[in-house]
């Protein structure tokens, strides 16, 4: 069933429950009411009967019947019996007219002195009247005409109300929930229409302010990540598959030169070098490409500890300046940490030591004098490790992209690297809950810096 129609249901439904509950509540008090103000009626006219038939000598039975004649209304049919001790008829209202009434009803007045009932479709009211020596029963029974038609014509009324209420009802609540989820469905037209080819369509986000408006616009936020996701892949097949290419083709060169002609040992030796250099430099582009698509995927699952940063700085300067003994790295504290807590983090040793080793090796990378100075610095929420170098610098344009997979500037295209390091060192960063910047001026160097929340 569509949300539009259970929603019309379900209001249609309370509203009839209401409606209905509300007429039957007013049906029966009025025709309770009316019963109720009948009977008085009928008793008290009865009691008027009787007492002027025992209590006032000048009034006999004949002057009683004619008051009674004429104070009684012909219209409701209404009649006055009063029997003695024996159940004898004393007076009746009718005359000589035979007045049917329930059998045994006398004995019943007697036991419980008042009585009221319906009797072939008209109210009877009975009551035991006792005066000094005698006690008679009156009997005063009517057909209310007047009340039932009133009666007859407010259910009616409430009938057609009912029925007239209940179809604008279900008209109104059919109408209204149609149009309050109408952007709903204009909204999975829309959706129907986007596939992985046209990503960038967005969805209408109407008045920008309604429950819908709002699921429109996270779903555009979806789509614009979903968007960047995809060009993102897309740049990284082409810049990975750019990036193995070359080495390839200088490794094919290689080789043909090899099998051209016949070489000395020692030329022979050469071409192996240089295929070797090239080999190793498609290993470490593989490594870092696997790094990228697959380790970093299923980094949540990677064992967490509480890390050293000082360890972590020494062990990746250590690595580095082993490996390229004329890089020189300078740690220090710019600021004493107050607790030894202040520059310990929540995190993954190896993955730090990545980072670290990166920003080391393209500070003393692109830097004449090789050097890197390293500051520790601590406040009450962050540590933060700043790596400086006066080397060859980055543009202003090219700080916005060098975080980029496979971006390098310009003026680093004569150093060896891939552009991966630097995508690789923010994704760590941020799964450390921290962020990476640089300042840096061409010509002059460049400060990269990383803030990661401590213990
Ligand atoms: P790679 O150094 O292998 O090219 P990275 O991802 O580490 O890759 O760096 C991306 C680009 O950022 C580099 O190609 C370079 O243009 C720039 N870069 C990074 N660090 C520095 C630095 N310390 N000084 C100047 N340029 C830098």
């Amino acid at each position: 069933m569509q949300i539009k129609t259970r929603i019309a249901l379900q209001f249609s439904c309370i509203v009839v429950t209401i409606l209905v509950t509300f007429s039957l509540v007013i049906y029966f008090t009025s025709a309770t009411y009316r019963q109720e103000e009948f009977y008085d009626r009928l008793k008290s006219k009865a009691l008027t009967t009787v007492r002027y038939l025992l209590e006032v000598n000048e009034i006999d039975e004949d002057l009683l019947r004619i008051i009674d004649e004429n104070s009684l209304t012909a219209l409701i049919n209404e009649k006055v019996l009063i029997f003695d001790e024996q159940n004898r008829l004393i007076y009746s209202s009718a005359g000589d007219e035979v007045v049917t009434y329930p059998k045994g009803i006398l004995n019943e007045v007697r036991e419980e002195k008042d009585i009221e009932t319906v009797y072939n479709d008209m109210e009877l009211a009975g009551f035991l009247y006792e005066e000094q020596h005698r006690s008679v029963v009156v009997l005063a029974m009517a057909y209310d005409r007047f009340g039932k038609s009133k009666l007859r014509n407010l259910r009616n009324t409430l009938g057609w109300g009912l029925l007239v209420g209940l179809s604008v009802t279900v008209g109104l609540g059919i109408f209204f929930a149609g149009q309050s989820l109408r952007p709903i469905s204009k909204i999975n037209e829309q959706i129907s229409t986007i596939t992985a080819r046209n990503l960038r369509n967005r969805l209408d986000e109407g008045n920008r302010q309604d429950e819908i408006a709002q699921l429109a616009i996270n779903f555009n936020q979806v789509l614009q990540r979903l968007e960047q996701a995809f060009e993102q892949q897309h740049s990284f097949v082409s810049h990975a598959s750019h990036e193995l290419r070359t080495p390839l083709a200088a490794l094919k060169s290689e080789i043909q030169i090899g099998l051209r002609q016949q070489y000395s040992a020692d030329e022979y030796r050469e071409i192996l070098d240089n295929l070797m250099s090239d080999t190793d430099r498609l290993i470490s582009l593989t490594n870092n490409l696997l790094f990228l698509a697959r380790t970093l995927e299923n980094i949540s699952q990677m064992p967490l500890e509480n890390v050293r940063v000082e360890d972590v700085l020494f062990l990746a300067k250590e690595e580095l300046t082993s490996a390229k003994p004329n890089f020189q790295i300078d740690i220090d504290y710019e600021n004493l940490p107050e607790a030894e807590t202040e520059t310990m983090v929540r995190g993954n040793e190896e993955l730090l030591k990545r980072v670290v080793l990166n920003l080391f090796d393209n500070a003393c990378k692109y830097s004449k004098d090789h050097r890197a100075e390293v500051r520790i610095r601590t406040d009450e929420r962050m540590c933060t490790v700043t790596v400086k170098d006066t080397g060859i610098g980055i543009s202003k344009k090219d700080q916005e992209s060098i975080f980029q997979p496979f971006y390098r500037a310009s003026n680093a295209v004569g150093y060896e690297g891939f552009g991966v390091g630097l995508s690789i060192c923010r994704k760590i960063v941020e799964l450390h809950q921290g962020m990476i910047s640089v300042s840096s001026r061409l010509h002059q160097g460049s400060c990269f810096t990383i803030r990661i929340p401590h213990l």
